[in-house]
This record gives structure tokens, sequence and C-alpha cells, in this order.
């Protein structure tokens, strides 16, 4: 048994939203997810992942997110999106053979987009709409 207690998606929920009335624009996940641990700590030690905080703050469509990324070498296909999970759509152009070409992938959730080098997320900044 961990010495902490998860907390519900709506407790994170809340101290995301007191958090950021207090601090609107946060340049970093780490930085959401302290701010929200902070919040947080009040109520019985709680803790929660970097990776809950961002996809929370996108699922709530509270904030508007600028994503940094990471041009790498590695070409392979994706169907996920790296941020959120969503479903990637692939971004296609006709060829003169008449087929078509993928060029790369967005994400209609977040806003996540890569080419076929993929781009990997290094930075996230989250502003409150
Ligand atoms: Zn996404």
């Amino acid at each position: 048994m961990p010495s902490y207690r998860i907390p519900k998606d709506d407790q994170v929920l809340a101290a995301l939203r007191r958090a950021t009335d207090l601090k609107p624009i946060v340049d970093s996940q780490r930085k959401l997810k302290r701010l929200v641990d902070r919040e947080l700590r009040g109520d019985e030690g709680f803790k929660v992942g970097e990776e809950r905080v961002r996809r929370l703050a996108i699922d709530s469509r509270l904030f508007e997110l600028r994503i940094n990324t990471r041009e790498t070498e590695e070409k392979r296909s994706m169907v996920r999106c790296p941020v959120c999970d969503s479903r990637l759509r692939r971004l296609r152009n006709a060829t003169v053979f008449g087929g078509t070409v993928t060029l790369g992938y967005k994400c209609g959730t977040c806003g996540y987009w890569t080419g076929l080098r993929r781009r990997v997320p290094v930075r996230y900044t989250f502003m409150r709409k």
C-alpha cells in the first residue's frame, strides 16, 4: 500500500481550477503538477501523477495547450496521440500517380501533430481560456 492516497478526477479538476485561477499560464507539466499537488495537499496527503494532470487538463477544455516538440529520426506509423491518447488522424496528400501519401499525423483533441519523423513532446504550456 502506498503511503499516499489517489484523488478522484473531480478532486483533481477542482484543484486544477483553483491553482490556475491564481496562475493562468503554467509553462511546464511538472509545474502544473506541483501546483495541483499543493492545492490537494490540504486534502489528506493526496498525490497525482504529471501525466494524469495533463490528461485531465486537456479533457477539461479549460486550457489552451501549447506543445513544444523535438523531432527524432524515428519513422513509424502512429495510431494514438502521445499527448492525450486520442486517435490520430492521418495527414495525406494526393500523389501524381492517383494514390495518396501519408505526410504525418494530427490530433483533433489536443492539437499535437507530427510529420513522418516522429515529434516527441518535450514541453507543455497550459493557458487558461
Ligand atoms: Zn492529442
